[in-house]
């Protein structure tokens, strides 16, 4: 019977010099190949030319590289491109390039489908299937930088945890993949240029901020007051805003980052003064920035963005508050690239 054989990204550099040292071979090849697997994100041993056609076959005789592939790829009339992106075990997930003037910016997924429920959200309907190990979210960045070159003539110059999935349901393996975009072992990117994305995880908050990341943190919100966030986000039953407050006070006193909470202004939902009072309120205890993101419809109508007027009402709102507001407006519609829209239909 044929022994399963390891995904040599999961070893780490020091674990890779080991396995060389025992293989009767000098410790210095483990950092050459550590090097063809991150930095020059090989496919293949055989694309590791200053390796030995020999060490080369001991290394396929004991490891699998579980590089993705990109299926599809489809290019918005705006310039935005997803990616259909198959793993080794033919699940699927979605990547996507957003390019503005001044930015190209990934959005990656850190699940295979999610296992939170918001309603509002094509990804929520798919379910968790799994998560996505560090390397397969690092190849979704190499594969968009890629592109961004070739389509854009430039290279990435942002990353956001928007995709499928809530990346604190995988802290590791996101962390992980933070570490290798950011060292100089691998894309060398500045942390300061990628932000994680989160329904509201308040442990995971907490602990994120004790390991003192440099990266920025978005929390999805939509609602300051507890009975709606929970009819539209169901988990927020079991975390609550209190524990979510704490847990942002917790990260911006040890980070001093500013927080920026992302919020769709839905008709019949949240559009009153009393929402937008209870964000205002909730966005005192530390400094923060709203994005209000405009609403991508997935369904039957049952969610529909509010009214310009509405949106307005926040946005004036929020300014005599002293607090920073944007419009964005989505991108990538025509091809279902925008925010919560990413469910694999292609
Ligand atoms: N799980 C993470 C990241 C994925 S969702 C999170 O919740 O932050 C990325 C963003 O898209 C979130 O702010 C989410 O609330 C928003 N979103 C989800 N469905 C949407 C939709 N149909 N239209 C607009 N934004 C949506």
């Amino acid at each position: 019977m044929e022994t399963k054989k390891k995904d040599i990204r999961a070893l780490t550099k020091d674990q890779l010099r080991n396995f060389f040292v025992e293989q009767g071979d000098k410790a210095f090849r483990g950092n050459q190949v550590y090097e063809w697997l991150w930095q020059k994100s090989a496919h293949s041993f055989d694309a590791m030319t200053n390796v030995s056609k020999e060490t080369r076959q001991m290394l396929e005789d004991h490891f699998v590289i579980n590089h993705i592939r990109v299926d599809q790829m489809q290019r918005s009339s705006d310039g935005t491109i997803k990616n259909a992106v198959r793993l080794h075990d033919g699940l699927v997930v979605e990547s996507v390039l957003i390019p503005t003037e001044t930015r190209t910016t990934a959005c990656v997924s850190s699940q295979v489908g999610c296992s939170l429920d918001c309603r509002f959200c094509a990804t929520a309907r798919m379910k968790r299937m799994r998560n996505l190990n560090a390397d397969e979210i690092y190849d979704q960045v190499v594969a968009i930088d890629n592109e961004s070159r070739l389509y854009h003539d430039r290279p990435l110059s942002n990353i956001v945890f928007m995709g499928m999935g809530e990346p604190l349901m995988n802290y590791n393996n996101v962390l992980k993949a933070i570490e290798m975009i950011t060292s100089p072992e691998g894309l060398g990117m500045s942390p300061k240029r990628i932000t994680v994305s989160t329904s509201g995880v308040p442990k995971m908050i907490k602990k994120m901020a004790d390991e003192e990341v440099k990266f920025g943190l978005a929390v999805s919100l939509h609602s300051a007051i507890d009975e709606v966030r929970t009819s539209i986000m169901p988990f927020n039953a079991n975390f609550p805003l209190k524990d979510l407050r704490e847990a942002l006070e917790y990260w911006y006193s040890k980070t001093k980052n500013r927080i920026t909470y992302e919020y769709v202004v839905w008709k019949g939902i949240n559009d009153t003064q009393e929402a937008v009072d209870a964000l205002v309120k909730f966005c005192k205890f530390a400094p923060s920035k709203v994005n209000l993101i405009e609403y991508n419809p997935i369904d039957d109508g049952e969610f529909q963005q509010a009214s310009e007027a509405a949106v307005t009402m926040y946005q004036n709102t929020l300014e005599r508050n002293g607090i920073t507001v944007t419009v964005r407006r989505s991108r990538g519609k025509d091809i279902d690239a925008a925010c919560g829209q990413l469910a694999n239909k292609q």
